[in-house]
This record gives C-alpha cells, sequence and structure tokens, in this order.
C-alpha cells in the first residue's frame, strides 16, 4: 500500500529534485558571475571563490578533453570539473536510462516548465505530424555526428592538446558567461523562437535539437534498466502510453529500450495496475521498490562528482593572475 502511494508521487519527487538542481545551477551561476565581476572591477566587487561546477556548461569541451584523455592518459588540468561531469553524466546514463535529461537537466527542467505551461494556456499540446517528427528527431543525430567527426574522428592528439592548451579553452567557462549576461539580437530572436516552439511542443530542444541528449540516449541503448510491462497484468488501458512525454508505445512494448526513453517514470506513475509498469533489470521477477531509481540516479551523480573531487580532478590549475589576464582578454578571444 505504501508502495503504491509512493508511486504515485513518484512525479512530486522528480519535480523537487528537477528544481532542487535547477536552483543549485543558478547558485553555480551567480557565484561565477560575482567571481568575474571581481575581476572586471578590477578588485573593487569582492572576491567569491570560483565554482568548478561550472564547467558542467562546456560539454563540448568535455569531449574534446575525453578524447584527448583516451589518447593520452592525461586529464585536462584546465577544466577538469568538465570531464568530470561528461563522464558521471555518460555513467548515469549506462546504468540508469538516460535519466539526466528528466531528472537533472536544467534544460530538461525548464522545456518541461514550457510544455505544462503552453498546456494550460492552450488547453492541450500540440503534436508534430509523425513523417514530419520522424525527421525532426533526426536532426539531433545529425547535429551529433558532426561533433563526433570534427572531435573524436578528426582531431588528432596534438590539435587535441593544441586546443586545450590555447587561451580559447581557458577562457570557455568565461565566454559561456558572456554569451548569457551579453546576448546578441540574434541570440534572443532563436531563444525567443525556442521558448515559443517549447510551450507549444513537448520537450522541442530534447526531442528534436540537443545532441548531448541524442548521445546520451545512444549511450543508454544498451544499459541494463528498461521500463518493462508485465503483459500477463497488463489490462491494455494505454494511460502509460498517453502520459509518456516521449510519445513511446509503452502498453505495447514488453520493455522500452527506445533511446528517447529518459527514464521519467511518468509512465509508471500512471499505470493503475499494481506491479504491471517498472523500471528493473532484465529476468527480474519481483517488482523493484520504486525509491530505487530515483536514489540511483542521484547517489550516481554525487558518487561520479564526489569521486572527481577526493581523487584531485575538481579544481582547475589556473591561478588568480591567470584569471585577471583571461577576464580582460575573453571580449576579444575567438577559436
Ligand atoms: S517510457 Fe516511461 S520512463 Fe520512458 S520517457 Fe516514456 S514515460 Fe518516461
Ligand atoms: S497503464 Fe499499465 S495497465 Fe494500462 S496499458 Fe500501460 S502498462 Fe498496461
Amino acid at each position: 500500500m505504501a508502495e503504491a502511494k509512493y508511486r504515485g508521487r513518484v512525479g512530486t519527487v522528480r519535480l523537487f529534485v528537477q528544481w532542487g538542481f535547477l536552483v543549485w545551477v543558478i547558485f553555480i551561476g551567480i557565484r561565477f558571475g560575482m567571481f568575474v565581476r571581481h575581476f572586471e572591477s578590477g578588485g573593487a566587487f569582492p572576491f567569491v571563490a570560483r565554482p568548478p561546477g561550472v564547467e558542467g556548461f562546456l560539454p563540448i569541451g568535455a569531449l574534446t578533453s575525453f578524447k584527448y584523455w583516451l589518447v593520452s592518459g592525461e586529464f585536462d588540468p584546465m577544466h577538469p570539473a568538465a570531464l568530470v561531469i561528461f563522464l558521471t553524466i555518460v555513467f548515469m546514463s549506462l546504468i540508469a536510462r538516460k535519466s539526466f535529461c528528466s531528472w537533472l537537466c536544467p534544460v530538461g527542467t525548464l522545456s518541461e516548465a514550457a510544455w505544462k505551461l503552453g498546456k494550460r494556456f492552450f488547453g492541450r499540446n500540440f503534436q508534430i505530424w509523425s513523417w514530419l517528427d520522424m525527421i525532426l528527431r533526426g536532426l539531433k543525430y545529425l547535429l551529433l555526428l558532426f561533433f563526433v567527426k570534427i572531435i573524436l574522428i578528426d582531431m588528432t592528439a596534438t590539435a587535441l592538446a593544441e586546443f586545450l592548451a590555447a587561451p580559447y579553452w581557458a577562457a570557455s567557462d568565461i565566454k559561456m558567461l558572456r554569451f548569457f549576461t551579453h546576448m546578441s539580437m540574434t541570440t534572443v530572436v532563436i531563444l525567443g523562437i525556442l521558448t515559443g516552439l517549447s510551450l507549444l511542443y513537448k520537450n522541442f530542444w530534447c526531442r528534436y535539437l540537443c545532441p548531448y541528449g541524442a548521445f546520451l540516449g545512444l549511450v543508454s541503448f544498451i544499459g541494463p534498466l528498461k521500463v518493462r510491462r508485465n503483459t500477463d497484468q497488463c489490462t491494455g488501458c494505454q494511460r502509460c502510453s498517453a502520459a509518456c512525454p516521449s510519445r513511446l508505445p509503452v502498453h505495447t512494448s514488453e520493455a522500452i529500450s527506445s533511446p528517447e526513453c529518459t527514464g521519467c517514470l511518468t509512465c509508471v506513475e500512471n499505470c493503475p495496475e499494481p506491479n504491471v509498469l517498472q523500471m528493473s533489470p532484465p529476468l527480474r521477477k519481483q517488482a523493484m521498490p520504486a525509491w530505487f531509481f530515483p536514489c540511483l540516479v542521484i547517489i550516481t551523480f554525487a558518487v561520479g562528482i564526489g569521486a572527481g573531487m577526493i581523487s584531485g580532478h575538481w579544481n582547475s590549475v589556473l591561478t588568480y593572475a591567470d584569471y585577471q589576464r583571461l577576464i580582460a582578454l575573453a571580449p576579444q578571444l575567438s577559436h
């Protein structure tokens, strides 16, 4: 009974985790903004320690340092937290589906808030025709292919080392901050269009355009945990499929292997039958406790980040003097 009650509340637990994480990310962003402001003001603004977690906003650079780590065995000392966060999220996807997207990613949280707001406003969310939806879903894989080609395939060890030693990479977090604080009109228009589309269509950015999510989806494909349906006890009511934000045919599948599944557990929450639908490994007969998956997501993320910190792969080697130079240089830097 308590189990069923909790299962019905898993969406609330997820919302709590999502918004808690978003607040934490905003806090990191503000701290980093204060850190940069100290240097921009020539020391008039009080010094605030740089939060390394800001490097979570550098996934493309992390992919570069990931390849460099593979080919040279060297862990990038400039932005080590970027690689730690990247590896943690990839590992999470391997063991807990694409859960980063629906439990932690700030863009995923805002996208979900947008379509829920749109649903309230317009009375429903819209759906793109199936044929066009399939073509558009391919866009994120094309973008992923582009990054795989230019970074993982084309960049030699020398090119990687040069990129990771360049001032552009050292200042990439500062440039990312400037992207948000000094938006061009083009950026504002593009963000406005994406926000509008996100109000109308469920998870527009994540479903069609996010190459990071595309990559995590492919990684999750080989993971053991999947939403599994007990076909003997399923009544075929289709509530699971109707509720799935990724539009997956849950009620006709024995196990959801799709790279589009984010492990949000909305289908599980909406199934009226006890223990018919659950996130579980293969061949498990008994139902997994409902708290298992949320705990797995949170603990995996915490352990990954903690391991990076304890092993000394978290803080940048860049010094106060380096940042004095880089922050003055950042507006002129281009790759
Ligand atoms: S299948 Fe279930 S867990 Fe996967 S995205 Fe759909 S609702 Fe979420
Ligand atoms: S909601 Fe549950 S009972 Fe209904 S079709 Fe889906 S799995 Fe079967």
